[in-house]
Order: C-alpha cells, then structure tokens, then sequence
C-alpha cells in the first residue's frame, strides 16, 4: 500500500497544499485563498470594457424634409 502524499501550490499563495480531503479548499490553502482567486475573476471581469463603444454617429440626423 503506497502512503504517497500528493501536494499542490496553492495559486493565490504558493503554500503546499495536502491533495486530500482534510483540504476542503484545494488546490487553495484555504478559503481565503479562493475567495482572493475568484475575486480578482471578477475584477478582471470588470476590467473588460463594453462592446457599447461605437463611435454614435449624427448623420442621420440631417433628414430631409
Ligand atoms: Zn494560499
């Protein structure tokens, strides 16, 4: 019977992670952790800008009468 320990890099902080249930929040080591990850999704989310930036054009304003 093997006893390997499987180990990841937490990606918010680097700490080595147990790759077990004891780690709820893996690959993160803890909550904190994923919360910092998914926070900065969403601010990166943010950062895309609108499609709504076409320049709005006037020309159709000069109708004919
Ligand atoms: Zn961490």
């Amino acid at each position: 019977m093997q006893n390997e320990m499987i180990t990841v890099n937490c990606p918010a902080c680097g700490k080595v992670v147990l790759w077990d249930e004891l780690s709820p929040w893996r690959p993160f080591c803890s909550k904190r952790c994923q919360l910092i990850d998914l926070g900065e999704w969403a601010a990166e989310e943010k950062r895309i800008p609108s499609s709504g930036d076409m320049t709005d054009s006037d020309d159709w304003s000069e109708e004919e009468r």
